[in-house]
């Protein structure tokens, strides 16, 4: 790789910017310099960067010390960026420029750190590979034969392959932390409320929140602090959401009770994830901690559960693509005519797919039987969990079941790469912060560890996992280079 930046965390960058042994422009213009052969990125401006990257340095040489002042972030491209093109990789988004910004995209503007690009993504983030995105292909840079995960997977081959030292993602059933898992990186999804979800394009809407992805816990701590703020702009918004004090340096596992449940470590997880976690659970008792089987059997119902929340959601959030106020638009004779063929050609199949199960799980007779009984069962798997939270400090399972699989090697069986879900949707049904982050190799590939830890227990979760990254001592792990 060209950019030995690429070699630093973010929070490593920040420093050296604080010391002025470089300056944000030559930070930002390297970054910008590496090619892209991962497909990462769907939009870069570098003229727009570099002047964002000056406006930085001024603030530094005015002895500004905010944290990650200076330092690039790659942004998922269904995060509104005010004059810049977001796309959700949509083609019924081709060409849409948003007039305003997110509200985590002012908080980045407000912290100094320049935007690198907006990255490539699941279209509308329904995937767990990438490969659904209507524009490029998105490819592991631990091996570019293989998929980075998703839906955030340019998040996180951007991160991983020395494009940005740090990014934002999405994670609507797991589409940050599965992808850090595929990509060996850190990847945190907030409490449900503690990011604003104003400007990030809705999927499904009691389930969405924004996220960084980093190379350490520390990375994504800082980048956290910049984006946790109470926003009257989303009224899902936590009224307490900015993060208390945290002391990471300090964490340790000692003490620290885990719970794993059962449910989550299943024959689904294939032999060699479950070696990579089981040598992380010894390592983690070896410094101290406790590990716990628990069962927690809803568990087992969430991907069905998901699949009929997500979809049901998206059904009505996707509405408002009709062609007529932005975006894409097929000309017909007639309004319908013209907005069933805008829908009809500008969506792709996995999108027209969910929005026909959601349709279907919300209309009159099916109601009880699908949607209703998904929103019971949600419940279910939440006081499940919440029983635990007096017990234990987390739970922890695999990330994904598998470590990072072939492009195009589940093409003929769409269903398999749902079900890889299932270690990562309980968070979204609960609204719980949970990451994942690195425990090893496996074959050659990263093996995410997934923690999880009670609703508004951000700053908890964040210490713990800088414990558990310490106990470990595998992170930053960084693919092997050329
Ligand atoms: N893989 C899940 C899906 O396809 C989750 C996506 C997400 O978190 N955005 O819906």
């Amino acid at each position: 790789m060209s950019n030995t930046l690429g070699q630093l965390t973010a929070t490593e960058i920040a420093a050296a910017l604080q010391r002025r042994e470089m300056s944000a422009r030559e930070v930002a213009q390297a970054f910008l310099d590496v090619p892209d052969t991962y497909g990462a990125f769907l939009h870069v401006d570098a003229e727009r960067t570099l002047a964002e990257a000056d406006a930085a340095q001024a603030r530094l040489d005015a002895g500004e010390t905010s944290p990650l002042l200076g330092v690039p972030v790659a942004i998922k491209d269904n995060i509104s960026t005010q004059g810049r093109p977001t796309t959700c990789a949509s083609r019924i988004l081709e060409g849409y420029i948003p007039p305003y910004d997110a509200t985590v995209i002012s908080q980045l503007h407000g912290a100094g750190m320049p935007l690198l690009g907006k990255t490539n993504l699941d279209e509308f983030a329904m995937g767990t590979s990438t490969e659904n995105s209507a524009y490029a292909l998105c490819k592991n840079p631990w091996d570019p034969t293989r998929s980075p995960g998703g839906s955030s997977g340019g998040s996180a081959a951007a991160v991983s392959g020395g494009l940005a030292p740090i990014s934002l993602g999405s994670d609507t059933g797991g589409s940050i932390r599965q992808p850090a898992a595929l990509c060996g990186l850190v990847g945190f999804k907030p409490t449900y409320g503690r990011v604003s979800r104003f400007g990030l394009v809705a999927f499904g809407s009691s389930l969405d929140q924004i996220g960084p992805f980093g190379q350490t816990v520390a990375d994504v701590a800082a980048l956290s602090q910049v984006i946790c703020q109470t926003d009257g702009l989303d009224n899902t918004s936590l009224p307490d959401a900015p993060l208390g004090a945290m002391d990471l340096a300090n964490a340790s596992v000692k003490g620290k009770r885990f719970a794993l449940p059962r449910e989550l470590m299943s024959d689904a997880v294939e032999a060699n994830v479950r070696a990579s976690i089981e040598q992380a659970i010894r390592t983690l008792e070896a410094a101290g901690a406790t590990v716990d089987h628990v069962d927690l059997p809803s568990l087992s119902l969430g991907v069905s559960t998901y699949y009929v929340i997500a979809p049901a959601e998206a059904s009505s959030n996707l509405g408002r693509f009709d062609g007529v106020r932005y975006g894409a638009r097929e000309e017909a004779p007639g309004h319908v005519e013209s907005l069933m063929a805008t829908r009809g050609k500008k969506f792709g199949h996995e999108v027209k797919l969910r929005i026909m199960v959601g349709t279907y799980a919300l209309s009159a007779g099916y109601y009880d039987a699908y949607y209703l009984r998904a929103q019971q069962i949600r419940g279910l798997m939440v006081a499940e969990i919440d029983a635990l939270w007096g017990e234990y400090d987390a739970i922890l399972s695999p990330t994904s079941p598998c470590v990072a699989f072939p492009l195009g090697g589940f093409s003929h069986d769409p269903m398999a790469l749902k079900l890889m879900d299932f270690c990562t949707i309980p968070a979204n049904m609960g609204g719980y912060p949970a990451l994942s982050l690195p425990c090893g190799l496996a074959d050659g590939l990263p093996v995410g560890l997934h923690l999880m830890g009670p609703v508004r227990g951000d700053e908890r979760l964040l210490e713990l996992a800088a414990g558990v990254e310490r106990a470990l001592g595998c992170a930053p792990l960084r693919p092997p280079r050329a």
